[in-house]
């Protein structure tokens, strides 16, 4: 699958009220079949959004790496793919600093995912400090091997998002140069962790991603789509990612 995946991370937003915006991107990705398009609102609104949404992928945000079990507010992998989830996010910067994740965390949450029969988009990104002591690529190797979910993989059902943590919500991104850089170096620990399946597996940049960047962001080498957090709230700025991408 070689067309570009751009998906929507509604993070903690949304209540019903913003089901409209997901029915207008819906109405619009009829439109734009050469984009693949997804949502991953809030566990509260995945099922109403899977009805409200019919062409556009729907997914979630996190899980619980457990099928089900005495875990107090937490949501299995399972669960997220009754409601109506195709595919679970999982290892977002946010997730690993509020909620203490650790990679071990993560891969337990993507093998879950993947065994539930979803699919699975695993996060990395190095923080600022990371990025200007030059360990920028160590960092992403570690979080890599640390956090891709184990065994063959049918490559079509993993997608790896490289975040930098310096450029989510912060209307700073690096230059296309370095994203395509930094894709490259991702692609080589993707070959070498899945040998040939390595090769077709789709790598997303995401953090601060906006209409007015999107074109050039995409175009850098390596870019398979991007992962989009404050313009995927409303269906215009969304849509104008989305535009970029065709
Ligand atoms: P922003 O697009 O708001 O920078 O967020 C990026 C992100 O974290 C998507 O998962």
């Amino acid at each position: 699958n070689n067309r570009p995946f751009i998906v929507g991370n509604w993070k903690m937003h949304g209540t019903r009220a913003m089901l409209a915006e997901a029915r207008a991107i819906d109405r619009a990705a009829e439109r734009l079949i050469k984009v693949e398009v997804a949502i991953a609102p809030p566990f509260t609104l995945i099922h109403a959004t899977r009805k409200e949404a019919s062409l556009i992928g729907i997914g979630a945000q996190d899980c619980h790496p457990a099928d089900g079990g005495a875990h107090t507010g937490d949501i299995s992998a399972a669960m997220a793919k009754d409601a109506g989830a195709g595919f679970t996010i999982v290892g977002h910067s946010e997730r690993r600093t509020n909620h203490a994740e650790t990679n071990e965390l993560v891969k337990e949450k993507a093998n879950a995912v993947i065994e539930a029969g979803m699919n699975v988009i695993v996060c990395v990104g190095e923080t600022e400090s990371q990025r200007d002591s030059g360990d920028a690529e160590s960092v992403i190797t570690d979080m890599l091997t640390g956090s891709l979910p184990e065994g063959d993989i049918v490559p079509e059902r993993l997608t790896v998002a490289y975040e930098p943590v310096w450029a989510i919500g912060t209307g700073r991104t690096p230059s296309p140069d370095d994203i395509g850089k930094m894709h490259r170096h991702i692609r080589g620990v993707l070959n070498q962790t899945y040998g040939e399946a390595g090769a077709s597996i789709r790598i997303l940049y995401g953090g601060s991603v906006k209409p007015e960047n999107a074109g050039e962001l995409l175009s850098a080498d390596d870019v398979g789509g991007a992962l989009v957090g404050g313009a995927s709230l409303t269906a215009e700025s969304f849509l104008g990612i989305i535009m970029a991408a065709v």
